[in-house]
């Protein structure tokens, strides 16, 4: 598997100030997608443990409060086992910063049953749909996108949207 790059001071996905890694490789290919450099799953660069391990030193900063995994597509079946791996790490590393995810896949349809849930604190999922942009959403493109509560999700098997209200930063 491959990724895109990571950005060490992200302040755009997601809350406060975080690591972000973009994954390599996207099949959806959403009409006027924001990062079509990340579609072709040959470009980018190696995911190795070695990327991991600069994750997990650069979120060792007191100001980073969390992971942003964004893409491309980080839950595509040639792309999950490397993002499973990584949210694992990090979230026994940090558990008290967060996870942030967004994916093209729709939690209840396609991720139900899939580990790296166990690890993701808020997952955006959905297609971004350019007819339904909306440059005033928060953390997604259009409004078919769900902002979801995963631990909350997976305890009542079904999709708990999460309240956006409750981030202070
Ligand atoms: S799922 Fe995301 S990365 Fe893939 S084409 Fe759509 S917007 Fe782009």
């Amino acid at each position: 598997m491959r990724y895109n790059k990571i950005r060490k001071m992200d302040i755009s996905n997601g809350p406060g100030v975080r690591v972000s890694i973009f994954m390599q490789g996207c099949a959806f290919k959403c009409y006027n997608c924001f990062n079509p450099e990340t579609h072709d799953f040959n470009g980018g660069k190696e995911f190795t443990d070695e990327t991991i391990d600069k994750i997990i030193d650069l979120a060792s900063k007191d100001y980073i409060v969390g992971l942003s995994i964004l893409g491309g597509e980080p839950m595509h079946p040639l792309n999950i086992e490397g993002t499973t791996k990584l949210a694992k790490r990090f979230k026994a590393t940090y558990p008290n910063k967060t996870i942030w995810c967004w994916t093209g896949f729709l939690m209840d349809k396609d991720l139900m049953d899939k580990e790296v849930l166990k690890y993701i604190d808020v997952l955006v999922d959905g297609q971004y749909k350019d007819e339904l942009h909306n440059f005033l959403l928060k953390y997604c493109g259009s409004s078919n996108q769900r902002i979801i509560d995963v631990a909350e999700s997976l305890k009542a098997n079904k999709v708990v949207l999460y309240d956006t209200e409750k981030i202070a930063v």
